[in-house]
């Protein structure tokens, strides 16, 4: 039995469904995925959820340092064995969601790189702050349900095409790295999973373009699916109809078109027209 196992069944640990808990223990797989990760000594990481620590001590033979935050207490004395005696990884107790990452991570002055086989209930707002924050952060490698990495990499009139799938492109490259069966996992999840790689821009797509009203008029072509563009942006900005015309017009953007159609680019020139006659008004 593998030391993560035994270590788990010394502590009579209980599985939490309510913190997504499902681990991996296959040393291949683990392998397979922290090489995704394309990780070098040279880099530092932030793995959110290391469970019983299987990848976290993978991680800690490929990387400089690791910080691995869990909301779980009962995990500690697991991972007090797991990873004892690996000096360059230190296990932190918090909720990903309520820490200062920017102060967790505050000896990573050169940037670092999230992994994360990530808890399911809070994947979208998870990923959503991270792609939204001012972190410093190079890469996020994350285990994700199949059909949230369908919507990470989703393009224009794809199904799963949605704000996040844009936050995603706009703030990274994103790609799918591995599909993970859901027989991979303890206890085995209802749905498949897949190991997703967003490398972070390190410029900007669009310079010229403010980043906040930007996802305000992508936020607001999503307010109602089946209406047009121009019905739905008057669920999100208050000006007349005749003036989003001209917006549109001006954007190059026909104004019967539906929001889930508009491209990256598309957002870009509506959002600067928008920027300039309606937020700097
Ligand atoms: N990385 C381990 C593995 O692959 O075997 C465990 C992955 S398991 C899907 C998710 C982990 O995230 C669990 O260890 C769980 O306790 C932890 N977790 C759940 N909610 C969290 C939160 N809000 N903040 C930090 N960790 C959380």
């Amino acid at each position: 039995m593998s030391k993560a196992k035994q270590a788990l069944r010394d502590q009579d640990f209980r599985y939490k469904k309510g913190l997504g808990q499902n681990f991996i223990f296959d040393e291949g797989l683990l392998e397979q995925l922290v090489e995704k990760t394309e990780i070098t000594k040279e880099d530092d990481v932030l793995e959110i959820g290391p469970g019983s620590g299987t990848m976290t001590a993978m991680l800690s033979e490929k990387a400089g340092r690791v910080i691995a935050l869990d909301i779980d207490e009962k995990l500690l004395p697991v991972l007090k064995v797991t990873l004892g005696g690996r000096d360059n990884v230190k296990v932190v107790l918090g909720d990903v969601l309520k820490t200062n990452l920017s102060e967790l991570c505050t000896d990573f002055a050169g940037g670092f790189h999230i992994v994360t086989n990530l808890p399911y209930y809070i994947t979208t707002p998870l990923m959503t702050m991270l792609l939204s924050s001012n972190l410093r952060i190079k890469s996020i490698c994350a285990m994700v349900q199949a059909e949230v990495a369908d919507k990470l990499v989703a393009r224009p009139k794809d199904d799963g095409y949605c704000p996040l799938s844009i936050l995603a492109q706009l703030k990274s490259e994103v790609s799918i790295a591995l599909n993970v069966p859901a027989e991979c996992f303890t206890p085995k999840p209802k749905v498949d999973s897949s190991f997703v790689r967003l490398k972070m821009r390190e410029t900007p797509l669009y310079p010229d373009t403010d980043e906040k009203i930007y996802m305000r008029v992508v936020k607001a072509a999503f307010l109602a699916r089946r209406k047009t563009l121009l019905n739905s942006l008057r669920g999100g900005f208050t000006a007349e109809r005749g003036e989003l015309i001209e917006w549109l017009r001006e954007a190059g953007i026909d104004e019967m078109i539906r929001g889930e159609q508009l491209t990256l680019d598309d957002f870009a020139r509506l959002s600067k027209v928008i920027e300039n006659k309606y937020v700097k008004k």
